[in-house]
C-alpha cells in the first residue's frame, strides 16, 4: 500500500517510509491511497472471528507485503494481548473499555504496533532509528513499554517537570534499556517545541522518528477498537453511535477509518474538553487553532488536533457531508465532574475524566429509539487518581501493572533548552 502527503508536494511512499519517517519531506501528514471495505460476508459473521483475525483482516491491506503474513500476525498477537470489553452503564448506553493494558491508556495498542513494525523493518539495517517523542503524560509511557527491548530503535521520551501525575513519571522514567527519558524545565509545549526544531535541524545525524498519531503505524491499529465493539453488540444492537473523547482526533479518525472499511457505525460524535477548535469548526467552517488550555482530561488539551486533516479528507473536504456522519461537543472541567458524579450514582461505575467528557457527548447528541450509544474509556481512573478521589467518595484500587512501576527508582536526565536537546542527540 502508498501513501501520499496530506500537503500533497512530496513523492507517495510506501508502509515502511511512512512508518520510518513519521511525516513527509513537506511536513504533510501521510494517508493511504486507498480504502478497500471488507466483504459484507465476513462484517456480518464478525461473532466468529477472533479478535486477531478482525485486527489482521482490518490492517492487512494497509501493510500490503511489506510485512509477511505469518510476521504480522505475530505482531498483532503481541499487540492485541488484552480485552476490550463493553460495560453496559444505561439501557442504551456502554463503555468500551480501552485500558487493561500494560499501561493502562488506549494507546497501548498504537504504541506496541509501531514499535513492532519499526523493529522489523529496521532488523536488517546497522544505523538505529530513535524515537523522538513529547508526551502531557499518557503517550510516554505507552511509547516506553511497547518500544522497551525493540532492537535497533532507541527511545527519546522528552516530558514537563513536574506536569505529569507521579505514576505516569514512574512509568516513563523507570525501564530502562532503550528507553531514555529527558525531565525539561518548562511546560509539554516547550517540549513539543524542542522536538519539531530537532526534526527539522540537519546537524542532527541520526534517523529520527516520531511515535505520535501522526504516525500510520501508530494511528491505524486503533480500528480495531470499532470492530471489537461491533462484534460485542451487533446481535442486540443495529444503529451504533460512537462518542470518542478527542485530543489530536487519531482515535476517532480511526473510527471513520473502520466505517469506511465497512463496519456499520450510524454516526461518531468527537467529544472534546473546552479545546474547542473542531466544535467551533462545524459551527461556522473555519480552521482556528489556538493555544491548549490546561483541564481535568489533560490528555485531550490540544488546540491544533493533528488528524483532523485526515478526517477531512476521508470526506473528501466537504462540510456537509462531514456533519451527516460527525458531530463534535465541548465540555468544561465542572460538567465533567458533574458527569463523574451522576454516573457513579446512576450505576456504580466509575469514569475517568475523559470517559466522562465521552458519555457528555453521547447525551448532548441524543440517543434515538433504536439507537445504542458507545464511549470510549480511553483511560482506567487510577491514571487521573486526585482528580477520581477529589470528585468521587472512591478510593481507587492500584492494578497490578501500575503497582509495579510505583516502586520502580525514577532515572531522567535534566533538560532545560533545545541545545541540550541537540548535543545529548549528537553525542
Ligand atoms: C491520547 C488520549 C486521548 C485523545 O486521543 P486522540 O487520539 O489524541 O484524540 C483521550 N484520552 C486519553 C486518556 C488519552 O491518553
Amino acid at each position: 500500500m502508498n501513501y501520499y502527503s496530506l500537503h500533497h508536494k512530496s513523492p507517495k511512499t510506501t508502509f515502511k517510509n511512512a512508518v520510518v519517517e513519521g511525516l513527509a519531506k513537506d511536513r504533510g501528514i501521510y494517508f493511504p491511497e486507498a480504502i478497500i471495505p471488507l466483504s459484507k460476508d465476513f462484517i456480518d459473521n464478525i461473532s466468529e472471528y477472533s479478535n486477531h483475525e478482525i485486527a489482521f483482516e482490518a490492517i492487512k491491506q494497509f501493510v500490503g507485503d511489506e510485512i509477511p503474513e505469518t510476521k504480522l500476525k505475530e505482531i498483532i498477537a503481541e499487540t492485541v494481548s488484552f480485552d476490550f470489553p463493553v460495560i453496559s452503564i444505561d439501557e442504551n448506553i456502554g463503555t468500551l473499555e480501552l485500558f487493561h493494558g500494560p499501561t493502562m491508556a488506549f494507546k497501548d495498542v498504537g504504541a506496541k504496533f509501531m514499535a513492532k513494525c519499526l523493529e522489523y523493518f529496521n532488523k536488517d539495517n546497522d544505523d538505529e532509528v530513535t524515537v523522538l517523542v513529547a508526551t502531557s503524560g499518557d503517550t510516554g509511557g505507552a511509547v516506553a513499554n511497547g518500544f522497551l527491548g525493540a532492537k535497533g530503535v532507541n527511545v527519546v521520551i522528552l516530558y514537563p517537570s513536574g506536569k505529569v501525575s507521579d505514576i505516569q513519571e514512574k512509568q516513563l522514567t523507570s525501564l530502562g534499556q532503550n528507553i531514555t527519558a529527558l525531565e525539561v524545565n518548562g511546560v509539554f509545549d516547550d517540549c513539543q517545541d524542542m522536538v519539531k526544531t530537532a526534526f527539522l535541524d540537519e546537524e542532527i545525524k541520526r534517523t529520527l522518528t516520531s511515535a505520535n498519531s501522526i504516525n500510520v503505524a501508530r494511528w491505524l491499529p486503533q480500528m480495531f477498537y470499532f470492530f471489537f465493539a461491533y462484534k460485542q453488540l451487533h446481535k442486540q444492537h443495529k444503529d451504533i453511535v460512537f462518542s470518542v473523547p478527542s485530543g489530536n482526533f487519531g482515535n476517532i479518525c480511526a473510527g471513520i477509518m473502520a466505517q469506511k472499511l465497512g463496519l456499520p457505525v450510524k454516526h461518531f460524535v468527537a467529544s472534546t474538553n473546552v479545546n474547542d477548535t473542531v466544535p467551533n469548526f462545524l459551527v461556522d467552517g473555519v480552521y482556528k487553532p489556538k493555544p491548549s488550555k490546561a483541564t481535568i482530561s489533560n490528555a485531550m488539551d490540544v488546540g491544533n488536533p493533528s488528524n483532523f486533516i485526515r478526517i477531512q479528507e476521508l470526506f473528501n473536504n466537504n462540510l456537509e457531508s462531514l456533519k451527516n456522519a460527525f458531530s463534535s461537543y465541548s465540555f468544561t472541567d465542572d460538567a465533567t465532574r458533574e458527569t463523574m458524579k451522576k454516573i457513579y450514582n446512576n450505576c456504580g461505575y466509575i469514569a475517568d475524566p475523559h470517559g466522562a467528557v465521552g458519555y457528555l457527548g453521547l447525551k448532548k447528541h441524543g440517543l434515538q429509539e433504536n439507537e445504542y450509544g458507545v464511549f470510549l474509556e480511553t483511560a482506567h481512573p487510577v491514571k487521573f487518581l486526585d482528580v477520581v478521589e477529589e470528585t468521587l467518595p472512591v478510593k481507587v484500587e492500584i492494578p497490578e501493572q501500575i503497582q509495579k512501576v510505583i516502586n520502580n527508582k525514577k532515572v531522567a536526565i535534566k533538560i532545560a533548552t533545545y541545545n541540550d536537546l541537540k548535543s545529548f542527540l549528537i553525542k
